[in-house]
């Protein structure tokens, strides 16, 4: 199946590389309609309807780290997250499934909290837990949830129809998720270093909610349903947008121009950003974790967004040959480079 002599190091492949390498010698034999590559799978069930399926990991000191991350948010964010990706293709999640594995070090409280944000979630979302998998590990808290959607066919929104003169639009704002992650760490040095010290939090509520306690976009599809329109293409940010509109753009072949002006960043992210010495748009673009909605919609519905507040026209689509570029706020054009997280 693989013709590998040497020892390939993973790094070499990166995330995506990776699982395009392990899987492109799979074919499809029964009813997928849409396979690995998507936010979410896609399983044709009944005449007109679909059945989509997610999944993700959450790993104790690479996805989180339990110093500063409250166990009941965490048990809250693993179902957001991951009802995030059915929302990304215009779908409505009903049932997960969760796995755990679970070192020792947690006892039965620390797991009931767990599970009270995980149901707090569910009963938010209106989704069922079903079922999953229990087991010990040597180390840590490892969480595994399965999300099961429904669609009607003609309504799933993936991320290969993006066409050129479309307009990008993304929901809400970005960057803050990760200005949270950059604050909480900052805290936890201070913190290590002088166990006194009290953490200074006061002001960021806002970025700190938003690395906690994530919500996925439910709203935006009932909003883009109730406004009557179907975009082209769609999926959430979760590694930041400059990465996603390379996912987008390559799944369409299409190019993408984004003006910086128009990325949204609420103040509370752009002023922590300065703190940090960092330039605020790259919070928004290399960030992550954001689970907002980004898209691209048809100019025939324009009108029907323009003013939304929960909408932001950031940018269009173009042919594939004018490649992807950010307009600067000076008004110049530079290469638009993905330099999202990776897993590797
Ligand atoms: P997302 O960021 O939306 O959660 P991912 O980046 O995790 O999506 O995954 C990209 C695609 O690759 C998805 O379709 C996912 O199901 C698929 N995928 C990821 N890991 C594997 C794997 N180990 N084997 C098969 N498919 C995978
Ligand atoms: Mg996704």
């Amino acid at each position: 199946m693989f013709e590998n002599a040497a020892r390939t190091e993973l790094s070499t492949l990166g995330e995506f590389g990776l699982i395009d390498h392990l899987t492109k010698n799979f074919e499809l034999k029964n009813n997928t309609i849409k396979g690995i590559g998507d936010d979410a799978a896609v399983i044709k069930s009944t005449e007109n309807k679909v059945t989509l399926v997610s999944t993700d990991w959450l790993l104790e000191g690479v996805h989180f780290d339990l110093s500063y991350f409250p166990i009941k948010h965490l048990g809250y964010k693993a179902i957001t997250v991951n009802l995030s990706d059915i929302y990304a293709m215009n779908a409505k999640p009903k049932q997960v499934t969760v796995s755990i594995g679970s070192s020792n070090r947690f006892s039965l409280e620390a797991l009931e909290e767990l599970y009270s944000g995980i149901q707090l979630a569910c009963d938010r979302y209106g989704v069922d837990l079903v079922g999953g998998d229990t087991s010990s590990s040597k180390q840590g808290l490892v969480i595994s949830v399965t999300v099961i959607g429904e669609a009607d066919e003609s309504k799933v929104v993936y991320r290969n129809g993006a066409k050129p003169l479309d307009l990008l639009v993304v929901s809400g704002d970005l960057g803050a998720a990760y200005c949270g992650f950059q604050l909480l760490e900052r805290e936890k040095r201070v913190f290590l270093a002088n166990p006194q010290a009290q953490p200074d939090l006061a002001g960021h509520d806002y970025i700190i909610e938003r690395q906690l306690k994530p919500e996925a976009r439910k709203d935006i599809i009932d909003l883009l349903e109730a406004l009557e329109i179907k975009p082209t293409s769609m999926m959430d940010i979760s590694d930041g947008l400059s990465s996603e509109c390379f996912h987008l753009a390559k799944q369409s072949n299409v190019g993408i121009t984004i003006y910086e002006e128009k990325v949204p960043i609420d103040p509370t992210t752009y002023n922590f950003a300065r703190e940090l010495e960092l330039d605020p748009i790259l919070t928004a673009l290399s960030g992550g974790e954001d689970y907002e909605l980004l898209m691209t919609i048809s100019q025939s519905d324009y009108k029907k967004i323009e003013n939304h507040p929960d909408f932001s026209i950031i940018g269009f689509v173009t042919p594939p040959e004018d490649g992807m570029n950010m307009i600067s706020k000076g008004g110049q054009k530079h290469t638009l480079k993905a330099q999202g997280w990776t897993a590797f």
